[in-house]
């Protein structure tokens, strides 16, 4: 089997074309056509990680965090990105990230994760994702044809015309964003290249697709018993928090990782706790009294990705070896 077909699996769950527009998910190093041997499954590709995949034998380190984010310009080994990158490259492992396009996803993204630890029911996006587009353009009535044909080609995607003269035809095409190079690729080949093509978001938003999550606790728990049943479920080594609010906690709000951008949405969705990680000092200070929040810190939040990718992948190929890394990847550790 090769490593395409692994990866098709993954991007199946969380297509890439989701990823926010600063990561880099996707294959990292590696040639997808190459025969898969089997994959080690991470947040962090680190050294050891790679090293893990190597003492086995395995081609493939399936990581949440992408190790490469900014363009790197020489390969000398002298930080860890660029060691892993050369380890890797050396032993023909190829490296993949499934990032903020599995965040963005509500079935077995990173927070349906969490949720399900948490208990969570009711679950949608929080800050759904606009994937839907329109591109608009003038064609000339002869144009006409060549464009339909080449469109018809194109599954999902709804196309209409209008005709203000006989010369001219107003060419609409709605998409999803996945596939728009398909739809300008179709329609550019088949038009002149100064042609203006209009693309632009359309007003409703997709619903299982965006950052974060929100749902319901099957019953109101107080605040502090709640925190401590989320320490224990999340396996927190320590949950920083804003002053309880005296109120019981229903609604809950998440996001893995890195999530304080969510702060409003959250309030404003009348979520009574927003648990993420990674928060500011100051950060704290904008619950102001309206929410609780829970850093229960940014690899807790996350740990339980690896087992997902298990999941997803164990479900598809039962016989393809998968080793769950027993490398800890958390550059934080705790005094207690
Ligand atoms: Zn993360």
């Amino acid at each position: 089997m090769k490593i395409q077909s692994i990866l098709q699996v993954l991007e199946a769950v969380a297509p890439p074309q989701y990823q926010e527009a600063y990561d880099n998910a996707g294959l990292i190093t590696g040639d997808a056509q190459a025969e898969a041997r089997g994959a080690v499954l991470c947040l962090d590709a680190t050294e050891e990680v790679i090293d893990e995949a190597i003492a086995l034998n395995y081609n493939m380190v399936i990581a949440h965090h992408p190790i490469v984010f900014k363009a790197l310009k020489r390969f000398t080994g002298k930080n860890y990105v660029e060691r892993v990158i050369i380890k890797a490259i050396k032993h023909d492992i190829a490296i993949y990230a499934a990032h903020t396009n599995l965040d963005n996803v509500l079935h077995q993204g990173v927070n349906t994760r969490i949720a399900a630890r948490i208990g969570l029911s009711d679950m949608r996006i929080l800050a759904p994702k606009q994937v839907w587009k329109k591109l608009r353009t003038q064609v000339a009535l002869p144009f006409r044809n060549p464009i339909e044909e080449a469109l018809v080609e194109i599954p999902g995607i709804q196309v209409h015309w209008a005709a203000p003269s006989d010369e001219i035809q107003i060419l609409e095409v709605a998409f999803h964003q996945a596939r728009e190079s398909a739809v300008r690729q179709a329609i550019q080949t088949a038009l002149p290249p100064s042609t203006l093509l209009e693309i632009f978001a359309l007003e409703s938003p997709a619903t299982e697709v965006g950052a974060g999550l929100i749902g319901l606790l099957p019953h109101p728990v107080a605040e502090e018993d709640f925190l401590r049943q989320l320490k224990e479920s999340m396996q927190a080594g320590v949950i920083r928090h804003t002053p309880l609010l005296g109120k019981p906690v229903r609604k809950v709000a998440l996001c893995g990782g890195a999530g304080g951008f969510l702060l409003p949405q959250a309030i404003a969705q009348g979520a009574d706790i927003f648990i993420t990680g990674d928060y500011k000092y100051h950060e704290f200070f904008d619950a102001d009294g309206r929410i609780l929040i829970a850093d229960i810190g940014h690899f807790e939040s996350e740990q339980f990705t690896i087992e997902l990718f298990y999941e997803i992948l164990s479900e598809k190929f039962p016989n393809f070896a998968l080793h769950c890394t027993k490398v800890y990847t958390n550059p934080v550790r705790y005094l207690y």
